[in-house]
């Protein structure tokens, strides 16, 4: 077994310290147990030095070689496979006794089995048995199962405490991976969250690009994009379709008279008033300073200049609302349709701008068909 990925020497190091203080804890507790049990047989001292030794000396030992080992974790293992070995040995040395064998047992086992699970359960019987056999070839095959009640009692406690420090490391391991199951959650909801947010403002940048900052309506590079889809649409259903050039007429007049945040607001006006007039079909942008661009689909220079001199009419009916004044103004517009007057943009928008200029020369407040 070698240390899981990701695993710093910190946290190794620590690993061992809480290895260390478990097996010197528990060493020292099995030591009592079996010191109390051997003082009530005939044991020889190189019994009792091989328990100091093995109950004192040998955990510091372990932690010490573990701690330098190029592989802390799989030192480990061999020193908890190590402690399986020697815990049959000493339960035949120490004759069998019924609750010794028990704590030795379910110690051994269960932290073999804690680290390699399935194989470490068998790894742990095993090497009990094979110490016991080791053991009894040496000190023989006496059976003595009885334990004094005081030596029983502390078999049981050690017992309880052993399985209370198991359950209790596992009941902070779940909670521990509850809190961060949470944490995760939490945190992908509000990636999602952002992700939701950022989708959203990609659409708002991607429609603001479209759109004329002055009067919402759409801009120039958006008229671009869309004639071309238009015009082939038309030319492939054989259906007409009408520009409307609109420009306001001496809107320079409105500004020097009234000043430039008016002309604003007059621009702003405007735009809402034709929009008011408009059809869903139609679309409708700001061409450029005061000038206006409706194109209408489907319409032939008929409907188109019948929609135009409608247009022109209420607009020069409407006073227009700029800050605390009234303002009227009038509108010149060129119309040019599709497929009479031209077949491509660039030539339907050439068209219409020659029809305004006549519009214009005519005297203004007029429309003029290409
Ligand atoms: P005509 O009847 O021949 O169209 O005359 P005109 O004054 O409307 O046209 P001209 O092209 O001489 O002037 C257009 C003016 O529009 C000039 C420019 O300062 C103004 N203008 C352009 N964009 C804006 C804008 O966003 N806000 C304001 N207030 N004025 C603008
Ligand atoms: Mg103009
Ligand atoms: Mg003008």
């Amino acid at each position: 077994m070698s240390a899981p990925p990701g695993t710093s020497k910190r946290k190794m190091h620590w690993a061992l310290r809480v290895n260390r203080r478990n097996r010197t804890g528990g060493f020292a507790m099995l030591l009592v147990i079996l010191g109390l049990h051997m003082a009530q047989q005939n044991h020889g001292p190189w019994l009792w030095l091989a328990m100091v030794s093995q109950f004192v000396v040998y955990p510091q030992v372990a932690f010490w070689l573990a701690s330098r080992a190029a592989d802390p974790f799989e030192a480990e293992i061999r020193h908890m496979q190590l402690d399986a070995l020697s815990f049959g040995a000493w339960l035949a040395a120490l004759h069998f006794p019924l609750w010794i064998g028990f704590v030795l047992l379910t110690a051994t086992s269960q932290n073999l089995t804690l680290y390699l699970g399935r194989r470490g359960l068998r790894q742990a019987l095993t090497l009990f048995v094979l110490g016991c056999g080791l053991a009894g070839l040496v000190t023989g095959w006496t059976v003595a199962l009885q334990t004094e009640p005081l030596v029983t009692t502390l078999a049981i406690v050690a017992i309880l405490l052993y399985q209370s420090s198991i359950a209790l490391d596992s009941q902070r391991r779940s909670m521990r991976l509850f809190d961060t199951k949470q944490q995760l959650r939490a945190n992908e909801q509000a990636l999602q969250q952002q992700l939701t947010e950022i989708q959203s403002l990609q659409a708002e940048l991607r429609d603001q690009a479209r759109r004329d900052a002055l009067t919402g309506l759409f801009n120039r590079r958006h008229l671009g994009d869309l004639m071309a889809h238009e015009l082939a649409r038309c030319a492939r259903d054989g259906q007409p379709l009408s520009l409307l050039m609109i420009d306001i007429d001496h809107f320079k007049r409105i500004n020097d008279t009234h000043g430039h945040q008016t002309g604003d607001d007059v621009l702003r006006a405007t735009a809402r008033l034709l929009a008011e007039r408009t059809r869903a079909s139609d679309l409708l942008f700001r061409y450029g300073g005061e000038e206006f661009l409706l194109v209408l689909l489907p319409a032939d220079a008929g409907v188109a200049k019948e929609v135009a001199e409608e247009l022109r009419e209420r607009y020069a009916a409407s006073p227009l609302t700029a800050g605390a004044s009234q303002v009227t103004a009038t509108l010149s517009i060129g119309v040019a349709t599709f497929a009479d007057h031209g077949v491509t943009f660039e030539s339907l928008i050439e068209a219409a701008d020659q029809a305004l200029y006549r519009a214009k020369r005519a005297g203004r407040n007029r429309v003029e068909v290409a």
